[in-house]
């Protein structure tokens, strides 16, 4: 087990496939963004490599995360490589803008848990947000992942004046599709942290907001879990990543695996071991240093963009 001083033991792991996107989210990514070149990434069998020993050391779930993770043209090598390994829990994050045509392969896979960024039910303001003109497309691949029996949620990032007016219409998304959606705060990450004063709803002004009209019944969930989770009478789930409200410093159970084979302990810090031409044997003294870089608090901001670290 990959366990620090404190006792956290490192569970799961973030694995960022490349740090390109064909969406511009503008809390996320600059406009004019410039992308590590593929020859730089890491290779599939790599991630097998390097997963697959961190799987054996006593990580129990991997999820594939960006940048936009399927725009790889090895995205289902990479899956298929990956589903080897005996995982609890194998998961996606995506924009979904390919999704479509990836659910009958991974269907074939153990990757069964997607998570899909979509922060407006409506078209425009999906637009406004992301700079592309998709909605649609988002929309019915997320229903068809669900018609399919993958285990979807979505993730909606709640900005003040932007789409916190959509919070009752993703309730009624939850329930009348019976997907889990998770309010996620805005994250003081990236070029952007500037603005986030501005834009920032802090998870308890929503829960508030919804109580007036609706009940909200707690879920319980595992002490590592990022979330916390509430049903409605209405049969809606709906979760609450509060980052910066509520982070989840203290017992955070995650590593993240960059695009270019660094190992890192902490999204709010730039630290990075290679691990990309790593032996074996080399392996403890890696995790050591890593793990020593892990903070117990929550880093106030960091200038990375998101993309970069790995969503
Ligand atoms: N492209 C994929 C997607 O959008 O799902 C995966 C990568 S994206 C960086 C992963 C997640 O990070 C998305 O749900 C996105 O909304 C979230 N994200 C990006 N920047 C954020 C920020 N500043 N605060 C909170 N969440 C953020
Ligand atoms: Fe791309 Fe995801 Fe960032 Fe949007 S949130 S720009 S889809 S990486």
């Amino acid at each position: 087990m990959i366990i620090d001083q404190y006792r956290r033991q490192m569970k799961k792991l973030r694995v960022q496939l490349t740090d390109a996107c064909n969406f511009r989210c503008f809390y996320c990514m600059p406009h004019k963004a410039t992308f590590t070149p593929s020859s730089k990434l890491l290779r599939p069998s790599e991630y097998v490599s390097i997963c697959g020993r961190l799987v054996d050391l006593g990580v129990e779930e991997l999820r594939l995360s960006g940048g936009e993770p399927t725009l790889r043209s090895d995205f289902l090598e990479i899956v298929e490589g990956l589903s080897v390994l005996p995982v609890k829990k194998f998961g996606l994050t995506t924009n979904a803008y390919k999704l479509d045509q990836l659910l009958r392969a991974l269907k074939r896979t153990r990757c069964r848990y997607i998570n899909v960024s979509l922060d407006s039910l409506s078209a425009g303001n999906f637009k406004r947000i992301t700079h592309a003109d998709y909605f649609d497309r988002v929309y019915r691949s997320v229903c068809r992942a669900k018609d399919l029996g993958f285990s979807v949620k979505v993730n909606c990032v709640i900005m003040r004046g932007i789409n916190d007016h959509e919070v009752f219409d993703f309730v009624r998304f939850s329930a009348k599709h019976d997907i889990e959606v998770r309010f996620l705060e805005l994250m003081r990450v990236g070029p952007f942290f500037r603005a986030h004063r501005s834009l920032f709803v802090p998870a308890s002004e929503i829960i508030d907001r919804l109580r007036g009209n609706i009940q909200l019944t707690p879920i319980s969930k595992p002490s590592d879990s990022t979330s916390f989770n509430f049903t409605t009478s209405s049969g809606a789930h709906i979760g609450f990543i509060a980052s910066e409200s509520k982070p989840f410093c203290s017992g955070c159970s995650r590593l993240r695996l960059t695009a270019i084979g660094l190992l890192r302990a902490c999204m709010m810090s730039e630290e990075g071991a290679d691990i990309r031409y790593a032996a074996l044997d080399d392996y403890p003294e890696i995790l050591q240093k890593v793990l020593s870089w892990k903070p117990t608090y929550r880093i106030d901001h960091i200038e990375q963009p998101m993309v970069h670290i790995g969503g």
